[in-house]
């Protein structure tokens, strides 16, 4: 096995730590090198959200995994690995694959010295997300409500049957319950709101909420119109910088603030670009995280064995793990993969490492970003 770090000296994740960022990989090692896979451990959700970037892909009856001894081998190879994150669906959504999947795979990277993360809706019973705390180091939820009512809206609007009000409000204060007694018992969770046509005028509410819900981070991202939000209206670039303008204004500065896959770069000539990425690299307690994926992730599929770019479904797979392994799969996309060499782009004064594919083909279509550079900021 590889190690590359041990229990005792881990650093903390905290605004100055953020192993999931591939600027720092990228510095230490001059360029882009897998540390951070991704792992698709479920299709099953309880949910059917009006903005799922993965809607088209969960089903109603889960196939067959993959034997789990693969993946780990697959995981061992990989030279650099700082990060694991599994992601579904809704990952607790079986207690099976709580016990047979997600906590070996999480013990795993606890042995190995390696940072996790589960992304879930944390609407399901406590004793299923219980079961993570001794292994996991990020419960990463998304919040996008203000009530029950937006709850079952945003939350049900993909369902083939309607769900009725009062399922969804059970669910919903079962989220923020969970949420408040599993930060009181340790876990670090991290609730991501989406800048959408529906949030962006109600994100300074939204933070307190999840300052209520004991949440200890705070990430904010564009949607990304992919899948099920493929149809949403899109926001026009002033409106998520009025959006984020207003959120700095109103949140609380004692909570870290994450934002990441912004669409403001330091190589546009727009004055208020320029200046909302200057005010987010001066507020304290506020980081702007590279995307990591393809820059320092991939996601592997643990059905299919399939490698792809995120678990978004648009882009089709590279490679499989049944055949290959992950550090030769990267290389590959990498150095070859037409996509990437649109966006593979870095300008070390600045800290970036290029845009998010989906955000980049959302704004700045047919752009070449390899051919700019940063403005002084
Ligand atoms: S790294 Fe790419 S996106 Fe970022 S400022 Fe430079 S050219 Fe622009």
């Amino acid at each position: 096995m590889n190690t590359v770090n041990t229990k005792s000296s881990l650093t903390p994740i905290t605004p100055r730590f953020d192993p999931w960022d591939p600027i720092d990989s990228l510095r230490t090692y001059g360029q882009h090198v897998l540390t951070s896979v991704e792992m698709t451990v479920t299709h099953l959700c309880n949910m059917r959200c009006e903005h799922c970037a993965v809607g088209d892909m969960l089903v109603m009856k889960e196939a067959e995994f993959l034997p789990l001894d693969l993946m780990m081998k697959r995981l061992d190879e990989v030279e650099h690995l700082q990060t694991i994150s599994l992601t579904g669906g809704e990952p607790s959504f079986r207690e099976k694959t709580v016990d047979e999947v997600i906590v070996p795979l999480l013990q795993y990277a606890k042995k190995r010295g390696i940072r996790t993360q589960i992304n879930s809706n944390l609407t399901l019973d406590i004793s299923r997300y219980e079961k993570l705390l001794p292994y996991l180091d990020v419960m990463h939820i998304s919040f996008n409500y203000l009530n029950g009512d937006d709850f079952h809206e945003v939350g049900f609007a993909n369902t083939l049957h309607p769900v009725p009000k009062e399922t969804a409000y059970r669910l919903y204060d079962t989220m923020m319950e969970n949420s408040r007694k599993l930060s009181e018992a340790g876990m670090f969770i991290s609730a991501e709101s989406m800048i959408n046509y529906r949030t962006h005028t109600k994100l300074g509410e939204i933070h307190k909420l999840i300052k209520e819900m004991g949440c200890k981070r705070h990430e904010v991202h564009p949607m990304y119109a992919s899948n099920f939000a493929s149809k949403l209206p899109v926001l026009s670039l002033g409106e998520m910088r009025l959006a984020i303008d207003h959120l700095l204004d109103s949140r609380d500065p004692d909570i870290w603030m994450l934002f990441g896959t912004l669409p403001f770069y330091a190589c546009n000539d727009n004055e208020e670009d320029l200046r909302l990425i200057r005010r987010l690299s001066n507020e304290r307690n506020v980081t702007v995280r590279n995307d990591p994926d393809g820059r320092n992730r991939v996601n592997v599929n643990l059905f299919s064995g399939d490698v792809y770019v995120t678990d978004f479904a648009d882009i089709a797979p590279f490679g499989n793990i049944q055949s290959r392994g992950l550090d030769d799969i990267f290389t590959e996309w990498q150095t070859g993969h037409p996509l990437n060499q649109t966006v593979n782009c870095h300008c070390d004064a600045v800290g970036c490492c290029g845009p998010n594919l989906l955000v980049a083909d959302m704004y700045y279509k047919d752009l070449n970003f390899t051919i700019r550079k940063a403005n002084t900021l």
